[in-house]
Order: structure tokens, then C-alpha cells, then sequence
């Protein structure tokens, strides 16, 4: 529980999620944000205005799922790497999820790597599709993976495996 040890639980997760129907759509924002904090770069950083904050700094983001695109600008500049893009059903059985990385090395695209929970507990493994690093996200990557379908909600981490690409 998040009030006890930081982690969100499903429960706690199902008012940041969009209605089923949005991901046939394609790829969504997921905001994991759910204490009011002071911050707010999420919302500038969306070219659509999805984000929102009706009370100011303090308040929790509050994402349009119909205005999202899933274009991932935001996912980088959270401070908190509370945001991640989803898209389900990219091949049979399989989703994709997009998740900032701050850490060394680097993933590559079809590198094979760690996946982790919201727990940092390994829950599988998955294949790096995209990789994206451009001096503007101000050295957070972000590092979208392939993951079994039923995962993607549970898919919030990754690891590079030792001796890099397997
Ligand atoms: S994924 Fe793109 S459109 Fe959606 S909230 Fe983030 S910046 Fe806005
Ligand atoms: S930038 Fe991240 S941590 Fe800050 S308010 Fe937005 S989602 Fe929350």
C-alpha cells in the first residue's frame, strides 16, 4: 500500500487507469502519481494538454485518456518516474511498456533484460523494442519493452542483465 511502503497496489492503481476500451485506441499515458506533491512538469511537458491539475502544484495529475496520444514526452521529464505508456496487444499475448531508465548501461533495442515489479521483484523477462535518449530528456532514457499481455500492469522496471546483452 502506498501510505505504508511506497508501493502501489492494484487497488490503489485502478483511478490512474483508462477505461478498457482506450487502449484498442493505442498507446497510453499511465500516471502513477497519486500523493499530492509539489510538482508539476508532467503538465507542461504534454504538446496536447492531457495533464491537469485543477488546484494548482500541489494537486495529483489528472490525465484526458482520450486527448493522450501515448506520444511519451511526459515519461521523461517526471522527476518521480511515475509515468509510463502502455499499449496492449501488439502481437498476440504480448503489450508493450515505456519506462524511464536512469541507470548504467543502457539497454539496447532486442536486448533481452529483467523484468521488475513495482517491488523491484523480478517478475519475467522481455525484449527491448525502443530505446530513446536524446539530449533533450536530459540523460533519462526511456526504454520501452515487450511484455507477456497479462504483465503490463505489473511491468515497472527493468534490469540490464550481468554481462550486458544475452
Ligand atoms: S503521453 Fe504524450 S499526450 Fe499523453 S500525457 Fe504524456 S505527453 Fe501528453
Ligand atoms: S512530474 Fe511526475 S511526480 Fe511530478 S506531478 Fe507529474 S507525475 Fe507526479
Amino acid at each position: 500500500m502506498l501510505i505504508n511502503d511506497g508501493i502501489i497496489t492494484p487497488e490503489e492503481l485502478k483511478c490512474a487507469l483508462p477505461p478498457e476500451e482506450r487502449y484498442k485506441k493505442g498507446p497510453v499515458a499511465i500516471i502513477e502519481c497519486l500523493q499530492d506533491i509539489p510538482c508539476d512538469p508532467c503538465v507542461s511537458a504534454c504538446p496536447v494538454k492531457a495533464i491537469q491539475m485543477k488546484e494548482g502544484i500541489t494537486d495529483k495529475p489528472v490525465l484526458d485518456f482520450e486527448k493522450c496520444t501515448g506520444c511519451g514526452l511526459c515519461v521523461p521529464k517526471c522527476p518521480g518516474l511515475a509515468i509510463f505508456i502502455v499499449q496492449k496487444n501488439i502481437a498476440p499475448g504480448k503489450a508493450a511498456v515505456s519506462i524511464s531508465y536512469e541507470l548504467l548501461p543502457i539497454p539496447v533495442k532486442d536486448q533481452m533484460v529483467t523484468l521488475l515489479d513495482r517491488a523491484g521483484k523480478e517478475v519475467g523477462e522481455g525484449k527491448v523494442i525502443r530505446v530513446i535518449n536524446p539530449p533533450a530528456y536530459d540523460k533519462t532514457a526511456v526504454v520501452t519493452v515487450e511484455v507477456p499481455e497479462e504483465k503490463v500492469m505489473d511491468v515497472r522496471a527493468v534490469r540490464v542483465k550481468s554481462g550486458g546483452q544475452s
